[in-house]
């Protein structure tokens, strides 16, 4: 009986395992997470969109061939000839592409200027996908060859960036207000103004304290809002 814990095992013994290699690939976290939908399957191609009605047919923009995943990344002729160009065989376009993918992710050999295959795949993918959002939502192709800036890319990140840490490195820091009142005999304002549209209108107000005022039992005496333009 197919269930949740079927399902669990399956993602963890099988699935899981097929692409451990996704997250130790030396590329941005973004391209990582993006290479995690592509091994997937779940990239909005036409293909996809085609099947869930969005789309009226799955032809791919730049060759009318039915667009599948692996279709847009690696098998449609602008993605072949940017795969050629850096340097792969014929047996490269014959792989599944789960096949391709986790094969790919696993080869660290180096391919160009030291840089593992497996992080000029993922700067590859995310390039090839980059190419064919810009053919479909804005009808333009970057003029610079793509496999130069895929070792541009994958050059970058893997000699300066990748022992970079992701994120930084967060610090919790309570901020509050501590009213403090004045000495006898004295007042004390709190102001504070904003501005809005630099500067058609502004607005600024005041509490004046005296020492027997406390926490919330204060008056506003100013306020003013004036609009400028
Ligand atoms: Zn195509």
């Amino acid at each position: 009986m197919f269930s949740t814990r079927t399902t669990y095992h399956l993602h963890k013994y099988y699935l899981s395992s097929y692409f451990s290699h996704l997250w130790r690939i030396k590329c941005h976290t973004r391209v990582k997470q993006f290479l995690w939908r592509c091994a997937y399957n779940s990239l909005p191609v036409a293909h996809a969109l085609a099947h869930r009605n969005i789309l009226d047919n799955e032809d791919c923009k730049r060759c009318r061939s039915g667009e599948t995943v692996l279709h847009c990344l690696r098998d449609c002729d602008s993605s072949k000839s940017i795969w050629k160009d850096l340097g792969s065989h014929e047996d490269f376009f014959n792989l599944s592409l789960t096949e391709w993918l986790s094969a790919s992710m696993k080869n660290n050999e180096a391919a160009s200027f030291g840089v593992p295959w497996s992080t000029i795949l993922a700067y590859g993918c995310w390039v090839s996908w980059g190419n064919r959002n810009n053919l479909w939502f804005r009808n333009t192709l970057n003029n610079i060859k793509p496999s130069n800036r895929i070792k541009a890319a994958a050059v970058e990140f893997f000699h300066l960036g990748k022992n970079s840490r992701d994120y930084p490195q967060r610090l919790s820091k309570l901020v509050y207000w501590l009213p403090t009142l004045p000495p006898q005999g004295w007042y004390k304002l709190n102001c504070d103004a904003s501005a809005v549209c630099n500067p058609v209108v502004i607005g600024f107000g005041g509490v004046i304290r005296n020492p027997q005022v406390v926490g919330l039992e204060v008056t506003v005496v100013a306020w003013v809002k004036r609009q400028l333009a």
